[in-house]
């Protein structure tokens, strides 16, 4: 199954990606995690991300495409993956479909979690990340609102789209999620 985790900065993502991946046995590509380690090995796309990155805005689409369209390539994601911050734009999920579909395939499934915006501010600030500072904070949900949220308009008609409540502890997040994936047929015990 091909899972989209969406939501805004500081909904959880990671820490329910990590859950999601465990339970269905699937490759988690996340596109910020491919990023920061690109920057810390100083490569040529690291080189490149960093000043992005560290200033809260989206790396160039180029950029991350090409990252994603050689990591589902790889033949551990044959039977499906979990994308975790990608796609990030209407842009970059036209992309995707694309090359999905001249494989004969397409994404199964969206998550959308759902949090309040005071609620990220506060979860934002608790968590010490090197691009977590207020004003690259206030930069990234900026982004997100511009460029991410509508995205959740162009899965819903597609009909993939599946919101979570994301307020709760981590298990009763997880929860909702596993009720979603199940609803669609994944098969999450
Ligand atoms: P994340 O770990 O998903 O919050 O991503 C951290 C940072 O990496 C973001 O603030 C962006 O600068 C960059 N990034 C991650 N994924 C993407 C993407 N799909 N498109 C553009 N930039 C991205």
């Amino acid at each position: 199954m091909r899972i989209v985790l969406l939501g805004p900065p500081g909904a959880g993502k990671g820490t329910q990606a990590a859950r999601i991946v465990e339970r269905l046995a699937i490759p988690h590509l996340s596109t910020g995690e491919m990023l920061r380690a690109a920057v810390r090995d100083q490569t040529t796309v690291g080189k490149r991300a960093d000043e992005y990155m560290s200033s809260g805005r989206l790396v160039p689409d180029e950029v991350v495409e090409q990252l994603v369209i050689e990591r589902v390539s790889e033949p551990d994601c044959l039977g499906g993956y979990l994308l975790d911050g990608f796609p990030r734009s209407v842009h970059q999920a036209k992309i995707l479909d694309e090359m999905l579909a001249q494989r004969g395939a397409a994404i199964d499934v969206v998550v959308n979690i759902e949090v309040a915006e005071s609620e990220l501010k506060q979860r934002l600030s608790a968590r010490g990340r090197a691009d977590d500072d207020a004003a690259v904070v206030c930069k990234r949900l900026e982004q997100y609102h511009e460029l991410t949220e509508p995205l959740t308009a162009y899965y819903k008609k597609r009909g993939v789209l599946r919101n979570v409540d994301g307020h709760g502890s981590p298990d009763e997040i997880f929860d909702r999620i596993m009720a979603q994936l199940r609803s669609v047929g994944a098969p999450v015990g």
